[in-house]
């Protein structure tokens, strides 16, 4: 099944056409409406005329999460704030977060985007579908929400936490669909497995996972302890949210709801567009956006696009798993965290010496942070040897990284000269989860 066939499956000719009128569209709009844009533009010496095809776009300024934290809240805001009905952030939690305002217009393109993924994932009316993303400003939660309910499916909204109801209700409600990190769903599995509900006294089939990497080993995993089929979500909140891309039967890269989304894929470095099939760094523009359009935002994530025609009929361009970052960005519990916010925690307590360490785990299929840090030699010299001051100051770190970082770490405090000290470039992050 395809929920819009004219859009998913319109030539490659059709759609770049219709892209070409669209990104004019949304050039001219943002240079009538957010002074930001019509400031670079004017620096560049371009005015919306001179865009016209999707060759154009390479004429265009990039825009980077930074420039979202400049202007802080609303600064790309580009509709009045009286036609904005929702206000999500991102959870990158230091400094400013990024606030992403989405007119009436936009909640409906981003319904209707997720329609399509769940329906390529073989969900329909009649199927009884749960979210276990979080609901709040996260937009994993009301994303798919609202997806599943254009769709005309039941929806659960059963959020995170309180992993045990969950499974009661799966079994209870004959829950047909779920949608969550893959790492929650294999905790959900490790769940039932604990209360002793087994796969098939539930009536899951689907599920939809995102919001962080996950391995093919992942999927296998999920799908057997399940009993399911799983299929890959991409989205990010600055460009809407969960629906961005999404697999389809064939279970092999990802669909991109590319009438709303252009993608491009350039060298993170000299930020030269590169051709499908090559690796670089994801950058979309919002092609429909009216809350707050992007121009070429980068994603920092890195992938590349192949337009080769699929099993299932789709005729959109397909991304490739996310192999990494172009940034050092982590994902922890699906929380965006930067070695450097630690970083500054650990720097802003004169007990820290610079020197320190990440350690990123998975137990139980939940992510672990622990922060080793290495305590001043004045301070190790008053007395830090002894067990309890240790204590302590590893409490004191760890309720500051919580209140910036929202999340929780364990903190280890080291004695001076005691974290290895490698040649060249210190490494400050171990990530062990095995995840690419
Ligand atoms: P949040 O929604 O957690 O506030 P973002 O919207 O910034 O934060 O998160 C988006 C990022 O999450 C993406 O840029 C990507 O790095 C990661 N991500 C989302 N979905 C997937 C996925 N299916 N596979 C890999 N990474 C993903
Ligand atoms: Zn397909």
């Amino acid at each position: 099944m395809i929920w819009n066939e004219v859009k998913e499956c319109m030539s490659r000719d059709e759609m770049r056409e219709l892209q070409g009128r669209r990104l004019h569209k949304v050039v001219d709009y943002v240079y009538h409406h957010t002074p930001f844009y019509r400031r670079k533009l004017q620096e560049m010496d371009i005015t919306p005329d001179d865009i016209r095809t999707v060759e154009d776009i390479v004429k265009l300024p990039f825009t980077t999460k930074q420039d979202l934290r400049d202007n802080y809240p609303f600064g790309l805001q580009a509709a009045p704030q009286s036609e904005i009905i929702r206000i999500h952030a991102s959870s990158g939690t230091t400094g400013n977060p990024t606030i992403v305002g989405y007119t009436r217009k936009d909640i409906g393109v981003w319904s209707e985007c997720m329609a399509r993924c769940l329906t390529s994932y073989g969900v329909g009316r009649g199927d009884i579908f749960s979210v276990a993303y979080g609901y709040g400003l996260f937009t994993g939660g009301l994303g798919v929400h609202y997806g599943v309910e254009t769709l005309g499916a039941a929806v659960v909204p059963a959020s995170t936490g309180n992993t045990e109801k969950h499974v009661r209700l799966l079994k209870d409600l004959g829950v047909t669909g779920i949608a969550c990190t893959p790492s929650y769903a294999l905790h959900l599995a490790e769940t039932m497995e604990k209360m002793g509900v087994s796969r098939d006294e539930t009536k899951l089939r689907v599920g939809a996972f995102g919001a962080e990497p996950w391995t093919e080993n992942m999927r296998k995993e999920i799908e057997e302890r399940l009993g399911i089929k799983a299929f890959n979500l991409y989205g990010l909140s600055e460009i809407m949210g969960p629906c961005v891309s999404y697999e389809c039967s064939a279970q092999h890269n990802s669909h991109i709801n590319e009438d709303h989304y252009l993608p491009e894929i350039v060298d993170p470095v000299t930020l030269e567009p590169l051709p499908y099939g090559q690796q670089g760094e994801l950058v979309f523009t919002t092609l429909t956006k009216e809350g707050m359009p992007l121009l070429r935002y980068r994603t920092r994530d890195l992938t590349s696009l192949e337009d080769t025609p699929c099993s299932c009929g789709r005729t959109s361009v397909k991304m490739t798993k996310i192999v990494g970052r172009s940034d050092d960005m982590l994902i922890i519990r699906g929380i965006n965290v930067f070695p450097s916010q630690v970083e500054s925690v650990l720097l802003s307590m004169p007990e820290c010496a610079p020197r320190y360490l990440l350690v990123v785990d998975r137990q139980d299929n939940l992510d672990t942070l622990t922060v080793q840090v290495e305590v001043r030699q004045e301070y190790f010299d008053q007395g830090f040897d002894t067990l309890t001051p240790i204590t302590e100051l590893e409490k004191k770190i760890s309720a500051r990284l919580k209140s910036v970082l929202s999340i929780s770490a364990k903190v280890q405090v080291k004695a001076p000269n005691s974290l290895e000290r490698s040649e060249g470039k210190s490494k400050f992050v171990i990530d062990n989860r095995n995840i690419r």
